[in-house]
């Protein structure tokens, strides 16, 4: 999933991108308000987790924007206000969920899972074509039932290329599905990722395989 993270305590940051990318979500983190409105402007993200106490505000005034702009992404409030008060005004505003800081990774892990689940953009967590089974939920790439360990931005690639089977899916599509807005894109990295995924789909003894758009990206298809 792509999440934006709207955090401004620069460990409890790092600490939650950590996290987060080790379960193989991409992260776009912001500081400010004004930025996250930005990022939300110029990105498509599954979710988004929201401190209150920023810089240039409160993070409930980002969350009433979204609603009354009709923008339905679900939103985790992260907070150190836990006073019940707090959590039916941030309920109120519009927030899936609530979650008071200090609180367990694995626990936030839970409720982003279960706040996607419910949103209204939620379909099947599992694609396949031909032979090939991605299980979103386990991180799961499986062929023909076996499965075969990918590196989180290899599945990330597959998982994108599975979704829009027999289409073109531009490199850009590709690289800003798979690197945050802090990541250094290199060059030829996309490529590296795709040269490994068709290997392992190949060994593996994969019914699809992924094809070059010379110029404009890569197209999965069924043999
Ligand atoms: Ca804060």
């Amino acid at each position: 999933m792509r999440l934006l993270l709207v955090e401004d305590e620069v460990e409890m940051a790092r600490a939650l991108t950590t996290v987060l990318v080790q379960h193989s979500h991409v992260v776009d983190h912001m500081t400010l308000i004004d930025h996250a409105r930005e990022a939300l402007r110029s990105k498509v993200h599954d979710a988004v987790i929201l401190d209150r106490q920023l810089p240039d505000g409160d993070g409930l005034s980002l969350l009433r924007e979204m609603r009354d702009a009709g923008d339905k992404t679900p939103v985790i409030v992260l907070t150190a206000h836990n006073a019940p008060d707090d959590r039916v005004g941030g309920l109120d505003d519009g927030a899936d969920d609530y979650l008071g800081k200090p609180f367990l990774a694995d626990e936030l892990m839970a409720r982003l899972r279960a706040v996607v689940r419910r949103s209204e953009s939620y379909v099947s967590q599992v694609f396949s074509e031909g032979n090939v089974e991605i299980d979103l939920d386990h991180q799961e790439l499986r062929v023909d039932g076996e499965t075969v360990v990918l590196t989180r931005r290899e599945m990330l690639v597959l998982q994108i290329l599975v979704r829009r089977a027999g289409k073109t899916v531009l490199r850009g599509t590709l690289e800003e599905a798979v690197y945050g807005y802090d990541d250094e894109i290199q060059s030829n990295a996309l490529d590296s990722h795709v040269s490994r995924l068709r290997k392992k789909l190949a060994d593996a003894g994969a019914s699809v395989t992924i094809h070059t758009v010379r110029g404009i990206g890569y197209l999965l298809r069924g043999e």
